[in-house]
């Protein structure tokens, strides 16, 4: 099937591009992601992709760039730090946006169906990204090749690593970057804490082992106490013995 692959970047590309191909489909890549922020973040995912994808001979086609048509419809939602339902929902406009100009290109340029990268990412909302897919390939009257990639996630994480790719640490939008660094200070905090519970549960066993010791010693010396004692009156008695005996 000729295939156009929605790419959020080149590091999510790697797994999914191998698994399709294999699958024996014809894919040409879409940089379809005017969610990023800001643009020069944009540019620098674009170059990654296109510097792996020149080398695995995958052709790249660059999508419309329209922040103004992102912030219409996720950036209305807004920030959504402790608020998932919310995240849900403009995470799911994000997609209906990208999803919906794939598909657009794709029936436009005769592809048989279209694919995407995001459902590699462990942090994405999978459910969600397969029902905008399938909804926007049928709008369009192409098919939606949809797979749950995040078994490869490792797999891509290690790939990328070892192939000095560019690897960004949020997801692309101007909210995803705080929410992203208030995540991993509190996977941090949770990590601190948890060490903090296992020292004190350290603690309390190193202290009820030194008591019982002290205990132990406590035992032993009122032990040699009393055999001192029944000593003492032995070696009484015996000298006693011994000057009646004289
Ligand atoms: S977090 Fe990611 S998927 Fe969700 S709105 Fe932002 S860029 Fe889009």
């Amino acid at each position: 099937m000729r295939l156009l692959l929605h790419a959020c970047c080149g590091p999510c590309s790697l797994e999914p591009t191998r698994l399709l191909r294999a699958a024996g489909h014809d894919l040409t890549i879409l940089y379809a992601n005017s969610n990023i922020a800001p643009a020069e973040e944009y540019a620098r995912r674009l170059s990654t992709l296109q510097t792996w994808a020149s080398d695995e001979n995958l052709p790249v086609i660059e999508g419309p760039y329209n922040p103004a048509a992102w912030e219409a419809c996720a950036g209305r939602v807004g920030e959504a730090a402790n608020d998932p339902e919310r995240r849900r929902a403009r995470c799911r406009a994000c997609y209906r946006l990208r999803l919906e100009e794939t598909a657009r290109l794709a029936a436009a340029e005769g592809f048989d169906g279209i694919g995407t990268t995001l459902s590699v990412s462990p942090y994405q909302y999978t459910d969600v990204i397969r029902e905008e897919l399938n909804r926007a390939a049928a709008a369009a009257g192409i098919q939606a090749i949809f797979e749950d990639f995040r078994p490869f996630y490792d797999e891509a994480t290690r790939r990328s690593r070892s192939l000095g790719m560019y690897r960004q640490n949020y997801c692309g939008c101007r909210f995803s970057d705080a929410e992203a660094a208030a995540e991993r200070a509190e996977r941090k905090a949770t990590r601190a804490a948890a060490r903090e519970a296992e020292r004190a549960a350290h603690a309390d066993e190193l202290a009820a082992a030194e008591a019982e010791r002290q205990a132990r010693r406590a035992e032993r010396a009122a032990y040699d106490a009393k055999q001192a004692k029944k000593r003492a009156i032995l070696k009484a008695l015996r000298e006693q013995q011994t000057s009646e005996d004289h």
